[in-house]
């Protein structure tokens, strides 16, 4: 059987791993110490938040049927959110979320998509791929601590394309191409409250700020946990101030977040920063998935086509169309 080394365990990777499992010996190779990437979950003894991807939506029939089966099996819901847009304080407009435009979460937690996928999958966590070496059997993959991680016939790359950059041998012909590839980071301000704020909606768009999401958790599905909210800062200001202090960081986003709700959140009973170095992309034009025929290397994720985890699916499904004709 060909042998396949995956790097990154986000749905991109594992979607591929999940596709050519039957077909050939898959390995996923996950730095960190769970799976799903961007679509994560952190748990706090009192607190439940999903710091990455907010919600999905599938505008193909490809992605719709790829959920059906979730769905019934309750591994993802439709969230059905009081939505708002916020032009600093002031309410622009609202609309209720519903079935004729789903937006659809995982439950108990946006982890959970990449957790189901899991079933019979080979997934190396906690175990980040630092080079790719040949041997006279193929491509060897090498932990940061030098250990031998295997020898494959492919090896698919799934992690931005910054670090794919870094990571992937010069000779595929597709690295100056992945090299001009940018995406922009976010901070996400994690707040858990002790008392709950009444807030009239579930979900706020906003404009005119430094903050451009606020998402109330636990109104999704599934939620557990005390009340908290999920704050994004913009991409231009997370960007802005990417290497600034963390501390300075959580400090202007909450005082930032108190100035929009009316109410003062910097001291939450919880109140964290994450930085997200490579969290989003605007609409790409280039192709939907990078392959190397000759050199049996490839890549793909979200970054091919947009940052949405719709794109996430569309780039890894077509990657694992292509391979499943290669080999
Ligand atoms: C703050 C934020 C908000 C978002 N909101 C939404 C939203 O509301 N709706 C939406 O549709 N999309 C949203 N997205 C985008 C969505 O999360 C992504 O499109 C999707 O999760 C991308 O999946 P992926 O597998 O392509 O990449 P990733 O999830 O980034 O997966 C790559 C994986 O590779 C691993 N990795 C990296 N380097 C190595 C290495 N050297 N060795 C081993 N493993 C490695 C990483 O740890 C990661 O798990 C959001 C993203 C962020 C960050």
């Amino acid at each position: 059987m060909t042998r396949i080394a995956i790097i990154g365990a986000g749905l991109s990777g594992l979607v591929l791993a999940h596709r050519l499992k039957a077909r050939a010996s898959v390995t996923v190779f996950e730095k960190s110490r769970g799976v799903s990437g961007r679509m994560s979950t952190r748990y706090t003894e009192r607190y439940q938040f999903d710091h990455g991807t907010q919600f999905f939506i599938a505008r193909t029939n490809t992605f719709r049927s790829f959920l059906q089966p979730l769905i019934a099996q309750g591994v993802v819901a439709r969230w059905d959110a009081a939505f708002v847009e916020l032009n600093r304080g002031e309410t622009i407009s609202k609309r209720q979320w519903d079935e004729n435009f789903p937006h659809y979460v995982a439950v108990p937690g946006m982890s959970h998509l990449g957790k189901y996928l899991l079933t019979d999958l080979d997934v190396r966590l906690r175990t980040r791929v630092a080079e790719i070496g040949t041997t006279d059997r193929g491509w060897l993959l090498l932990s940061a601590t030098g250990d031998r991680l295997g020898e494959y016939d492919w090896v698919v790359s799934t992690v931005p394309p910054a670090q794919a950059g870094e990571l992937l041998p010069t000779s595929f012909c597709h690295l100056p191409s992945l090299k001009k590839i940018k995406m922009v980071g976010c901070y996400a301000l994690l707040l858990g409250m002790q008392s709950p704020i009444q807030l009239p909606w579930q979900a706020a768009l906003v404009q005119d700020a430094d903050i451009s999401w606020i998402s109330v958790n636990r109104s999704k599905p599934g939620r557990s946990g005390g009340f908290c909210l999920l704050v994004h800062a913009t991409n231009a200001w997370s960007e802005n101030h990417i290497e600034d202090d963390v501390d300075e960081v959580k400090k202007h986003l909450a005082q930032e977040t108190s100035d929009l709700l009316g109410h003062d959140v910097t001291n939450a009973d919880y109140c964290t920063v994450h930085r997200w170095r490579y969290a989003n992309i605007e609409k790409q034009d280039g192709p939907v998935a990078y392959v190397d025929e000759e050199r049996l290397l490839a890549a793909c994720g979200d970054w091919c086509i947009q940052g949405r985890v719709e794109a996430a699916f569309t780039s890894a499904t077509s990657l694992a169309d292509r391979l499943g004709s290669l080999i």
